[in-house]
């Protein structure tokens, strides 16, 4: 595999003790390797630039110390823009609103929507003592009601009872009277999705939040897609307007390069990351985390 960040930028930097400053040549050589570690963990071309630019900037003249090598000291500058550009704290989903409270996931088919509306309403009942009404709005697939239902069943968590006919936004409009009515804290709304963005989803999306005033939009998005999850941030924040990012299949993805990417180009912090199939296979963001991945 390759070389750790970390080793490369050792290996340039480090002979260059006893000189007082970082020069913009020794920081130019330097940032190749941080260009190159970050397009390998699938990091957008757009990100990367303005990436290295901030980089350069801090690196570019700062005190040789005797205390720490040039590279170790260039790590830690990548490292904390890293972590800047990630959105330094975790940031949990916000359910400071009147109850119910509306969270609506949107995503494209098979990026894990209805697996993470099933992992975050158990989360929020075992972990916050919330009562949670879960509801399909995913009419075109046959099956996708019928999903979340037993996903309901296995988590103990309730589901909207499905009736045959009705459109999305007809049933967001009933998951929310019914959240109302029964008393619940939390409405999730697992909406459908398509292989591909086009204008009759953003449509949809768009009806079912005038519809119910979601106080959280979560973008389900699957890390493995890379470049394909940022376009999608991007269409779906200007479009839908998003309050969040969860990445998914994170468990597979060993480059962490899509939660830079979409964190940047949205500026909608990553709340929670997908680490598997079970239902308890769901952590918080730590940017801290994936910077360290990414750094290698
Ligand atoms: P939807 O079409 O967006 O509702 O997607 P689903 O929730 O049906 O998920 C599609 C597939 O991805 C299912 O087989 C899930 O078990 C799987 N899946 C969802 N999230 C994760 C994850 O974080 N890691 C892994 N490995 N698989 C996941």
């Amino acid at each position: 595999m390759f070389d750790s960040l970390q080793d490369r930028l050792g290996s340039i930097l480090n002979g260059l003790t006893g000189r007082g400053a970082l020069s913009d040549k020794d920081v130019s050589a330097a940032l190749r390797e941080v260009r190159r570690a970050l397009l390998e963990a699938d990091v957008s071309l757009e990100v990367v630039r303005g990436f290295t630019d901030r980089v350069r900037e801090k690196a570019v003249g700062a005190e040789i110390l005797k205390s720490i090598k040039p590279g170790q000291m260039v790590v830690k500058i990548v490292h904390d823009e890293l972590v800047a550009t990630l959105g330094e704290t975790q940031v949990p989903i916000d359910l400071n609103a009147p109850a119910p409270v509306v969270v609506m996931m949107v995503g494209l088919q098979g990026s894990g929507k209805t697996t993470t509306s099933g992992k975050i309403a158990k989360r929020l009942t075992e972990r916050q003592g919330k009562k949670v009404l879960m509801a399909s709005l995913d009419t075109r697939r046959p099956a996708a009601q019928e999903q979340l239902k037993v996903l309901g069943e296995q988590t103990g968590v309730a589901t909207l009872p499905i009736i045959a006919g009705q459109g999305p936004v007809e049933i967001a409009a009933r998951a929310e009277q019914a959240g109302r009515l029964g008393g619940y804290d939390v409405v999730i709304l697992d909406t459908a999705g398509r292989t591909h963005i086009d204008e009759p989803l953003m449509v949809e999306m768009a009806d079912i939040k005038a519809r119910t005033r979601p106080h959280e939009i979560l973008l389900v998005a699957d890390s493995l897609t890379g470049q394909d999850a940022v376009n999608l941030a991007r269409s779906f924040d200007e479009r839908v307007g998003i309050t969040g990012i969860v990445l998914t299949r994170v468990d597979g993805d060993g480059r962490g390069g899509a939660a830079l990417s979409m964190r940047a180009v949205t500026g909608k912090p990553i709340k929670l990351i997908g680490v598997g199939e079970k239902m308890d296979a769901l952590e918080d963001f730590h940017p801290s985390r994936i910077a360290d991945r990414i750094l290698g």
